[in-house]
């Protein structure tokens, strides 16, 4: 009790900080965008997200080369084919040519310098592909009723198994289904290790919640939909338990990572996941929260650096292993900088 004890006498000493976050933490996520290709510029601005980029694959390439010299070690690429090549079934995000796969092969052969080495983790999901925007096959003949959405659980399983092994194929290191469908990652497991991949690992979209947050990378994928929207599949901001359950299933069906989507808000989910499963754990800081803390900073009303380094240890304090954020390049930087 007081006045023995005084919890003023360790403040502010580094020698018992609980959370560390380090480099070694972060991924960072890509948009590579095919209508660049031939084109003069490797990269063109995403305006919900100032700094952020889609990119050519040769401007992805020389992204991920400078996000390495500065410590990150991982990326997370994201396709958006060439507007002519999207159809209903998204069948471009299996295309052997494809341009997750150009860039992931490319990542994989390049020089050192030009990122070798680097974990390449793909999203694995058929939004950015199909014409309707939804992140599964659709009820063909709904006709008016489609408003509704209906994406078909089962017949997306099998295309989603056949995109994991393209990407596989091409050299991916982490295939990351994020569609929330049923099944999903048994599906995959499955089709990879018929395929001869059983190395190649899963990182789960587990809990991912049908948040308003995204709205800003849905331009910077190109990927909204047409009609209806993503509760069918996508969880109820209300509910956490489910969460829990969405995890467990994912595990027994052979995930290697489990993921929790958004962040910020939902660091209650990330704890009891934490405290429930002995698995890695990513945390996916999305678009949403990148352009607000952005935009606070933007108008001088927060200092960005500090809010970024505080808002991605509180993902890590909460218990996230892996933090997927548009704010890994600046932040390693931040952890570089000798600090108090
Ligand atoms: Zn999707």
């Amino acid at each position: 009790m007081f006045p023995r004890v005084r919890m003023r006498r360790l403040r502010g000493l580094k020698l018992v900080r609980e959370t560390r976050l380090s480099c070694d933490d972060l991924i960072l996520p890509l948009f590579v965008d095919e209508n660049l290709d031939g084109k003069k510029t490797e990269k063109r601005p995403i305006n919900s997200m100032p700094g952020q980029f889609r990119f050519s694959v040769e401007g992805a390439v020389k992204e991920v080369a400078e996000a390495r010299s500065l410590g990150v070690k991982s990326v997370l690429l994201f396709g958006i084919p060439a507007q002519a090549k999207k159809d209903e079934g998204g069948s471009e995000a299996f295309n052997s040519e494809g341009v997750v796969q150009r860039t992931v092969r490319r990542l994989k052969s390049g020089s050192e310098g030009e990122g070798r080495g680097v974990v390449v983790a793909t999203d694995l999901c058929l939004c950015e592909y199909t014409t309707h925007g939804h992140c599964g096959l659709v009820e063909a003949e709904a006709g008016a009723e489609r408003g509704k959405g209906r994406v078909l659980n089962d017949a997306t399983l099998e295309v989603l198994g056949e995109v994991a092994v393209s990407q596989a194929e091409a050299g991916a290191d982490i295939v990351a289904p994020s569609g929330m469908m049923d099944g999903m990652v048994k599906a995959v497991r499955e089709r990879l290790d018929d395929a001869g991949f059983s190395n190649t690992a899963i990182m789960s979209y587990s809990a991912k919640y049908n948040s308003a947050l995204y709205g800003p990378f849905r331009e910077a994928a190109n990927s909204g939909y047409q009609f209806g929207d993503r509760s069918g599949y996508q969880m109820d901001f209300s509910n956490a338990r489910e969460a829990l359950r969405e995890v467990e299933l994912d595990i027994s069906e052979g995930a290697d990572i489990v993921m929790v989507k958004p962040a910020l808000f939902y660091l209650d989910i990330i704890s009891k996941v934490r405290e429930r499963f002995d698995l890695p754990l990513a945390a996916y800081s999305v678009s949403g929260e990148y352009a607000m803390i952005s935009a606070a900073a933007e108008q001088g009303y927060l200092n960005r650096a500090e809010v970024v380094l505080e808002g991605l240890t509180a993902m890590k304090r909460a218990g996230a292993d892996l933090i997927i954020s548009y704010f890994a390049k600046e932040v390693a930087e931040t952890l570089s900088r000798p600090r108090q």
